[in-house]
């Protein structure tokens, strides 16, 4: 049940940081956020209180490095965390994977990357003003990546442009699904530094700036009434001409096109939030069958032997996804092996499909009053359908780079 790890830190061998860091966050997502996931849900707002528990919690300087005054967690005691507060509400899990990537990437993971000693020490000075307001202030950071196009898949440069002028860049371009648009303090966007001579737009030339919420020329527009993850509040934003500093900047030029290649499984944190989901679901129809829901009648529906069959079935999947999943987390780093790269894309879209998966069979084994509103299963129902859609590793994408690359060695073709 709720009460028990997602990962037992005994039989998976977690570090004691990783099992504490788990216990906390799992208590805090119960007792904290359980009891707001339907509200934001049910109005499509976004869940402000949770962040400035969050803030009080120590959660949104998680990933900030020790030196820096965050908790320096690194990248696998992050995944567990999510994992744990995805149990609870994916959306609030969801939102903060956007906050935490922004210093996690910034962080824990530009220090596995090449830049001369200059750079890197403009790096540090500069992601320690985005650090500072993290923790001092509780601000939150955005990921707005999505433009519509194949850009956000990793397939051309993103469309949003930066063009350098004194003192800074102006920014241009249109973002959608931007999720904690018009609550996030800072929005980390990806756009394209344009050069006079002309250069096509390359993705090469990618910059990661985090623009003001309220800097002039930043808008925010469109509805958000989506099927699920609905207090993400993932509405679109427009940039006119946004004028921001050089300091504005969350990794150096060229840095981000270096990490998409070097890092890939920084793509892979969308998934923690999944695989609470998926625990969820089951948790859910344990117990439920068992008569133990609290606030529902102790009627028992487990002897029933196609409800018992529908429970192996879950758990079964559930196993899989788990395995698969800390498996890939556990070996995330810098200059993957193909046969690692192979597993973290199958990983991502195990998560992501068998959550899905386990959710749909959970409400056709509970039965009929257990889709009712009052009970937290057809929201995970809806939240668990949105993993498979988030770019830039979709399960579509997931299975067509497996295929490719199982059969490709780097440069062959068949001409
Ligand atoms: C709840 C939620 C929250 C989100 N939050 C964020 C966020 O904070 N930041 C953010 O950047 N994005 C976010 N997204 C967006 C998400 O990552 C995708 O970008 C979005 O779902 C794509 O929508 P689309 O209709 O443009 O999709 P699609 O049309 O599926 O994809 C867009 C483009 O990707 C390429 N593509 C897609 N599928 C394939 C394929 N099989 N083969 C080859 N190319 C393909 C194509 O060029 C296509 O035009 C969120 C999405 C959801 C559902």
């Amino acid at each position: 049940m709720a009460d028990t790890p997602l990962f037992d830190p005994t039989a998976f061998r977690l570090a004691p940081e990783e099992a504490a860091l788990a216990d906390r966050v799992r208590e805090f997502g119960a007792t904290v956020i359980a009891p707001r996931a339907a509200r934001w849900d049910r109005e499509a707002s976004f869940p402000t209180e949770n962040y400035r528990d969050m803030h009080e919690a120590g959660l949104l300087g998680l990933c900030i490095p020790r030196e820096e005054g965050g908790r320096g967690a690194g990248y696998r005691a992050y995944c567990l965390a999510a994992a744990e507060l995805g149990r609870f509400c994916g959306a609030t899990a969801l939102t903060w994977n956007m906050h935490v990537c922004s210093t996690l990437w910034s962080g824990a993971l530009t220090d596995d990357l090449e830049m001369d000693a200059a750079l890197r020490a403009e790096h540090r000075r500069r992601r320690r003003i985005h650090y500072d307001r993290i923790l001092r202030d509780g601000a939150i950071y955005a990921q707005p990546f999505s433009e519509g196009g194949a850009a956000a898949a990793g397939g051309v440069a993103f469309g949003t442009t930066a063009r350098s002028v004194p003192g800074g860049f102006l920014v241009s371009g249109r973002k959608i699904f931007a999720s904690l648009a018009g609550h996030a303090d800072f929005y980390g966007v990806l756009c394209t530094e344009t050069r006079e001579d002309g250069e096509r737009l390359s993705r090469r030339n990618t910059l990661y700036l985090a623009i003001p919420r309220d800097a002039p020329g930043v808008v925010v527009e469109g509805e958000w009434d989506p099927l699920g993850m609905r207090g993400t509040v993932s509405r679109n934003l427009l940039f006119r001409d946004v004028f921001v500093p050089e300091d504005a900047a969350l990794m150096p030029p060229g840095l981000y096109f270096q990490a998409a290649t070097r890092w890939p499984h920084m793509f892979l944190t969308l998934s923690p939030t999944y695989v609470g989901l998926a625990q969820a679901a089951y948790d859910f129809t344990i117990a439920y069958l068992r008569g133990e829901w609290p606030g529902m009648p102790p009627v028992k529906r487990r002897m029933y032997p196609t409800k018992q069959i529908a429970v192996a079935e879950m758990r079964v999947m559930l196993e899989q996804t788990k395995a698969l999943w800390f498996q890939a987390i556990t070996e995330a780093g810098p200059d993957p092996s193909k046969a690692q790269m192979l597993r973290a894309w199958a990983a991502q879209h195990t998560v992501m499909e068998n959550a899905a998966a386990i959710a749909a069979k959970a409400v056709r084994t509970c039965g009929g009053q257990a889709m009712l509103k009052a009970l937290p299963l057809e929201r995970i129902f809806r939240d668990a359908r949105c993993g498979s859609l988030m770019l830039p590793w979709t399960a579509e994408l997931c299975i067509d780079r497996i295929g490719r690359e199982a059969l490709y060695e780097a440069g062959e073709t068949d001409e």
